[in-house]
């Protein structure tokens, strides 16, 4: 295509900002929104691709869990216990922060907790072992035998749970669409960022409709980072999640969000009575490292199969969707902030490995403070994405979400 000289000298003008967000997705708009709260003078502009919420943030299960991927065991021997506690009270903030600063109602808050089952006796032993040091770390969690996990959720086949009361669910394509509506930043949609200009002071950001100047710049792309970010290429790699709907049942059977099989499958109950299932890429690990969002017959099967063994009374219940979503995967699970080497006016946040919404506004907190030059000791060590630089194998990510 080629480009008029009226077009070039309109793409050529520079809009300025005190601030762009590259990025609407739970995390970019959390940011715009916590830079609207704490220095509400700062003129934020906030560029999009496609849509608010187009990848992953808008098509996720919308579970808002606390921890990692990972039994809290799990996490401890990964990580040791002090990151292991440190990432349960983030993730619980987040949760809290959600509940507290926003209009709840305006993305279908649900906090009647959630349950983790069991889909192995192992997992339930590694569940029994997580209890007590995630008491001590003040997570609000209770075991529950084989057969009460069943009851609760209506299902077959689980081998206990551990159930937390903290637990929720929301829509969450309203919620980033609410959180930007909040955070009163100039959303510029259908703005793909296609090259980013350093200069002495900030950046200067490249769509196909115009430039955007700022002295500041903030990074919450996803999967997608390195695009921008070449630099960031080792911390982010891109994998497939993938899920179904139901047709509505007849009654509420799973009255709250269900993570099991060490968070490889994962189902809720709309207030619509819709079913909505999701995982099963363990068994599809390679096909599903991919960017290409497409759904496949052979996780859709293993999804469904999940669905029938622990769920027999939704045999009867037609699929009505289905649908895929790619996502940022880090090298260790964690997610990964940092500046943007060799420009410091820059920072970033990826990897969330399948728990963004978990992390996602609070972690707009986080990059907001970063931006006005505040350092938060999870962004220094916690998330630092200088942990992978003695790392000697970048690529070894272990984390099986
Ligand atoms: C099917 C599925 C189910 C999931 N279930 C859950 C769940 O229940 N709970 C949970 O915690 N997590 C879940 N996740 C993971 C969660 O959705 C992600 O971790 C989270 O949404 C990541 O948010 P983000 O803002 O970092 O990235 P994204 O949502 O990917 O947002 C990045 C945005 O940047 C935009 N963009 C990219 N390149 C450019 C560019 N050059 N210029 C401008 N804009 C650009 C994209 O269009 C996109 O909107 C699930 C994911 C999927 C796919």
């Amino acid at each position: 295509m080629t480009v008029s000289i009226w077009q070039q000298a309109h793409q050529e003008q520079e809009t300025a900002y005190d601030v762009v967000v590259v990025g609407g997705g739970i995390v970019g708009c959390s940011t715009a929104y916590w830079l609207g709260q704490r220095a509400p003078s700062l003129d934020v502009a906030l560029l999009e691709a496609r849509t608010l919420g187009a990848e992953a943030s808008g098509r996720n299960a919308g579970f808002v869990l606390q921890g990692t991927h990972a039994d809290y065991r799990t996490d401890m021997e990964q990580y040791g216990e002090q990151t292991a506690r440190r990432l349960w009270q983030f993730t619980r903030k987040n949760r809290d922060l959600l509940a507290a600063e926003l209009h709840r109602t305006a993305f279908s808050w649900r906090a009647d907790g959630s349950l983790v089952a069991a889909g192995t006796e192992t997992e339930d032993k590694r569940l029994r072992a997580s209890l007590p040091p995630l008491r001590t770390a003040g997570a609000p969690a209770v075991h529950l035998d084989a057969e009460e996990t069943n009851a609760r959720i209506g299902a077959a086949g689980f081998h206990g749970g551990l159930f937390v009361t903290t637990g929720a669910a929301v829509n969450p394509l309203h919620l980033v669409q609410h959180v930007a509506a909040e955070s009163g930043a100039d959303v510029h949609t259908q703005h793909p960022v296609d090259h980013v200009r350093w200069r002495g002071t900030g950046a200067v950001l490249e769509t196909p409709d115009r430039h955007f100047r700022a002295p500041r710049v903030v990074f919450a792309l996803g999967p997608a980072l390195p695009a921008l970010v070449p630099e960031a290429s080792p911390y982010v790699r891109s994998v497939r999640a993938q899920m179904l709907a139901t047709t509505p049942a007849n009654s509420v059977r799973i009255p709250v969000p269900v993570y099991s099989h060490r968070g490889g499958f994962y189902v809720r109950q709309r207030d619509d009575r819709r079913l909505l299932v999701g995982g099963g890429r363990h068994s599809h690990r390679e096909a599903e490292e991919t960017s290409t969002d497409a759904t496949t017959p052979a996780v859709q099967a293993t999804i469904e199969r999940y669905l029938h063994t622990h769920f027999p009374w939704s045999q009867s219940l037609a699929v009505e969707h289905r649908w895929s979503g790619t996502m940022g995967f880090s090298p260790d699970g964690r997610p990964v902030v940092g500046r943007v080497p060799g420009h410091p006016d820059g920072v970033f946040a990826t990897g969330f490995t399948g728990h963004g919404m978990g992390y996602g506004f609070r972690m707009g907190r986080l990059l907001a403070d970063m931006t006005c030059g505040d350092d938060a000791p999870e962004a220094l060590d916690l998330f630092a994405a200088a942990r992978f630089n003695d790392s000697v194998d970048k690529r070894s990510g272990t984390a099986s979400n």
